[in-house]
């Protein structure tokens, strides 16, 4: 059966209603059966709608898409450590926030909606302006006031209007609620079809490795978009026979914002409210994560653990990123600095995937600064 259900109350809704929320207030997961047709798949073009039967859009008429997907899985040295570095730095809009904008602007075609409004800190935005753009709907992007100049730059460029909110990002998702009840919601962090998209991150890794899943992902964590969307992914793969095991999760977060690494640590039944601190990992920056207790939990589920980094650990993983040739931005770093702590404990045979999630050129002020400009 397909349908939406609450991760509370497990209330169920269909997915053809314009909802993104469940009455009693708590995030909504999609139940659905993923089909994979592996002959099929390898005759497709290589993108992440080559998976076309895993993914709940009902008619290819109303499928948003830039052929985004299927980035190259490199390998790159840590270290003297190899990891396979997924390289959605390389999406269209720079980072792989597209595989869940092309599947949720899809769905906001297929439901015949002409607004959407969303927060974000700059990459969710950019990347959900881009495919309103390419599907003729009208696009509202609320940011923090401190926002990196390159992004609010795409936003804008795209054609979707932008509202600079005062305050924290947590004031920006405040203030983006109250205009989302009378506009369509295409939230990253609550609407449950933009992990529709980003599961697909799964499904390549594992066509990659020849339908194998990796032992390991180390992934960033702040809202977990990623992270829950890549666990979906090795779920239904896993359901449908595909793979055998689900892989550890190493979920990583700035030590400068961290409630989700504190709540794992601490074996806490609650996500603490913490002191945020400013953080070189801006797009990880979350302090109140609102599928947080899920997160944690799906962690614990795949036998994985939190890293915390530091600033200075960002700042030369960001260096040492670019010096081999990959210009990534400074929150992608975050995930770097978690890899070089994770492989001290990993063993030679290990196979582990991570993942470039955002290219240097969004952040070029950033950049300069730490060439002391
Ligand atoms: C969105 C994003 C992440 C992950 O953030 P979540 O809040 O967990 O979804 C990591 N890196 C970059 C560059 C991002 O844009
Ligand atoms: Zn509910």
């Amino acid at each position: 059966m397909n349908q939406f259900i609450c991760t509370k109350c497990k209330a169920t809704y269909s997915l053809d209603e314009p909802r993104w929320k469940c009455d009693c207030g708590s995030t909504l997961d999609i139940e659905f059966e993923a089909v994979f047709d592996l002959v099929k798949i390898r005759q497709r073009k290589p993108t992440m709608w080559r998976y076309r039967e895993a993914i709940p859009i009902q008619n290819d008429a109303n499928i948003v898409s830039f052929a985004e997907g299927f980035t190259p899985l490199t390998e790159v040295n840590f270290d003297g450590k190899p990891v396979l570095m997924k390289q959605d730095q390389l999406f269209s809009t720079g980072s792989y926030k597209d595989r869940g904008a092309s599947v949720l602007i899809s769905k906001v075609k297929e439901l015949g909606i002409k607004e959407v409004v969303e927060d974000s800190s700059g990459n969710a935005g950019s990347a959900i302006s881009a495919y309103c753009a390419k599907a003729d709907i009208e696009c509202n992007i609320f940011v923090p006031e401190d926002t990196a100049v390159a992004k609010v730059a795409q936003i804008q460029l795209y054609g979707a209007k932008l509202n600079k909110t005062p305050g924290t990002r947590e004031d920006t998702a405040k203030a983006v609620l109250k205009v989302a009840e009378r506009v369509y919601y295409a939230s990253h962090s609550w609407n449950p079809f933009f992990f529709q998209g980003t599961k697909t991150f799964a499904f390549e890794i594992c066509e990659q490795l020849g339908w194998q899943s990796p032992d390991t992902v180390i992934l960033p964590v702040g809202n977990g978009t990623l992270l829950l969307g890549a666990y979906i992914g090795f779920k239904e793969l896993r359901q449908a026979g595909i793979i055998a095991k689900i892989p550890k999760i190493i979920a990583v977060q700035s030590e400068n914002c961290a409630p989700l690494y504190r709540a794992f640590r601490e074996n806490l039944a609650e996500i603490p409210t913490i002191n945020k601190k400013e953080t070189l990992a801006e797009g990880i920056a979350i302090a109140e994560p609102i599928r947080g207790k899920q997160i944690v939990a799906t962690v614990k589920q795949s036998q994985g653990s939190f890293i915390a980094v530091s600033e200075p650990e960002i700042k030369e993983s960001l260096k040492e990123t670019c010096q081999k040739g990959y210009y990534i931005e400074p929150t992608a770093a975050a995930t770097i600095a978690g890899i070089k702590k994770y492989l001290p404990q990993s063993n030679s045979a290990e196979v582990i995937v991570s993942v470039f999630t955002g290219h240097g050129l969004k952040t070029t002020e950033k950049m300069l600064k730490l060439l002391n400009y």
